[in-house]
């Protein structure tokens, strides 16, 4: 059993009492529960890790905001005005404009409160990121171990609360359900490791718990059947999302998914890619492979120097599923496909893991995949006869060195994946969950990722928008007024 602390009562060793209950002590959590315990609150959190700081501690950590110190400093002029305006450029009006207001306008003090604390900037930021599509003005920063450096100024804050007693941290407890009585939710229940069950009683249950990356069920549920695969944190199972729905609150599927492009599904089954096989090395890599779906048409232009527009075109790609498709003049002469596989590790992998295939002809390469042979076979035919002729490229790539001829010809298996859940909780403008448009579920709020992305990003990725939101509006309903 975790240690209970003493702000809290135990309930003859089998639970714990306190005005606030933050389930999960991530981006999110960790702020929530500072400014609660500071407000006088005394505040249980709950985490299913062993340790605070969630997805912080593998984030690339980009955070946004408009008006800011460093912004001053460079001479840039901003705000929190034009940073919605933006969003509402780049997202097209996709993201909830009133919550991307309120996310704008909560921004710079969130960004001022890491600074006050000491945050270690890069000195490049801030900057316009051109990987995510592009804010007009340089408003991004990040520090220089990524959300690391966020996450090594807060835990220490988060820690000297525990250690005051005004937060009692129960590592390794997992939410199970949500209790509601009489319409008001009066706490949360856990498993421990040992399978023990535990319950917390609470005015206020605050939902922090991240969102649904690691649970392939719920993602193809609430992204429109799609597959999963990415690389987020093992905890976001979307247990939250679950345990409010159960007590009657909405959900928001995801209406505008986007994947990030390529990942190599490993081990086989996991659901999971490593950032390290992602092949979309434009323009350090330009392609010398073509990439097909499983009808054997080109499923991109694979120099496409646009970022976004990939992502967009891989939306239309059959299961967002695609190979990557070479000869073996092709793996004589090109650069180094995937890094992270060469040598013994790729030896071993061709014909015994599944997303990499080797064969002595196009036809035996498409029956092993799965790929269409006579598609397979037309869309390689094109490919020589293109660069035979000097043909444009159909799909306008530009990068064309050699052809596809000599055996044996090669096939890795990639996926769309994705880092972040789309899809999320409804909640109003103080993150109270909603069971039903303009009706909040007493006892119950939530923030973070579960809210989905969509809220504040819309069809896009918009440049900090998930961490900025998750710190911001977690120290909110950690301030007065709302929580308790
Ligand atoms: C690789 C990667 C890079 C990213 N880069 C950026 C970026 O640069 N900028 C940006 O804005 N966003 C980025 N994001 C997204 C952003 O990091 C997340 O959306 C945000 O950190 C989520 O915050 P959160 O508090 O909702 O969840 P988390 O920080 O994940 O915290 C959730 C916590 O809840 C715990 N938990 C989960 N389930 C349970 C349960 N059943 N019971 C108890 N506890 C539970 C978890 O263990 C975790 O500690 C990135 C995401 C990834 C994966």
């Amino acid at each position: 059993m975790p240690d209970g602390g003493e702000a809290v009562t135990s309930e003859a060793g089998t639970g714990w009492q306190g005005d606030v209950l933050v389930v999960g002590a991530g981006t999110a959590g960790l702020p929530a529960a500072i400014f609660a315990a500071r407000r006088g609150a005394r505040v249980v959190v709950a985490e299913a890790e062993a340790t605070a700081g969630g997805t912080l501690r593998r984030a690339a950590g980009h955070v946004s905001a408009a008006g800011t110190r460093l912004q001053r400093e460079k001479g840039i002029a901003d705000s929190p005005e034009a940073h919605a305006a933006d969003i509402a450029r780049i997202t097209g009006g996709t993201a909830d404009a009133e919550m991307v207001a309120l996310a704008c306008e909560l921004a710079p003090r969130t960004v001022a409160w890491l600074d006050e604390l000491g945050l270690d900037w890069d000195p490049a930021s801030p900057a316009i990121l051109h990987a995510l599509e592009a804010y007009a003005v340089p408003r991004t920063y990040w520090g220089r171990k990524r959300a690391v450096s966020i996450a090594e100024v807060l835990v220490p804050l988060f820690e000297a609360e525990v250690a005051a007693g005004r937060i009692t941290f129960l590592p390794g407890l997992r939410l199970t359900a949500l209790d509601r009585a009489a319409g008001v939710v009066t706490g949360a229940r856990f498993i421990d490791a040992e399978g023990r069950a535990h319950r917390i009683d609470a005015a206020q249950t605050v939902l922090t718990s991240g969102g649904y990356t690691a649970n392939p069920t719920l993602f193809a549920e609430l992204t429109h059947g799609l597959p999963l695969c990415g690389g987020a944190e093992p905890a976001n199972t979307g247990a939250g999302l679950l345990a409010a729905r159960a007590v009657g609150a909405m959900l928001r599927p995801a209406r505008h998914f986007l994947p990030h492009v390529g990942g190599i599904e490993d081990p086989p089954g996991s659901h999971r890619t490593a950032r390290a096989d992602n092949p979309a090395l434009m323009p350090e890599r330009p392609p010398w492979e073509i990439w097909v779906d499983r009808n054997g048409a080109r499923a991109m232009r694979e120099d496409e120097p646009d970022r976004v527009t990939q992502q967009k075109a891989l939306t239309r790609v059959p299961d967002m599923t695609f190979w990557i498709v070479w000869d073996d003049a092709i793996a004589a002469a090109a650069p180094t496909l995937l890094p992270a596989w060469r040598g013994a590790r790729l030896d071993a992998a061709w014909n015994r893991h599944p997303a990499f295939t080797r064969a002595d002809s196009l036809k035996a390469l498409a029956s092993a995949t799965g790929i269409d042979p006579a598609g397979l076979a037309a869309t390689v035919a094109a490919w020589n006869a293109a660069l035979e002729t000097g043909a444009p490229d159909p799909l306008g790539r530009q990068h064309r060195p050699m052809p596809i001829v000599q055996p044996p010809f090669f096939a890795v298996k990639n996926h769309g994946t994705t880092a972040t859940s789309s899809g999320g909780l409804a909640v109003d403008r103080d993150c109270r969950v909603l069971e039903a448009p303009g009706r909040p579920i007493p006892g119950l709020h939530a923030a973070g990722e579960i809210l989905g992305r969509e809220l504040l990003s819309g069809n896009a990725f918009v440049g900090g928008m998930s961490i900025t939101p998750a710190l911001a509006f977690g120290r909110r309903l950690g301030e007065a007024g709302l929580v308790w």
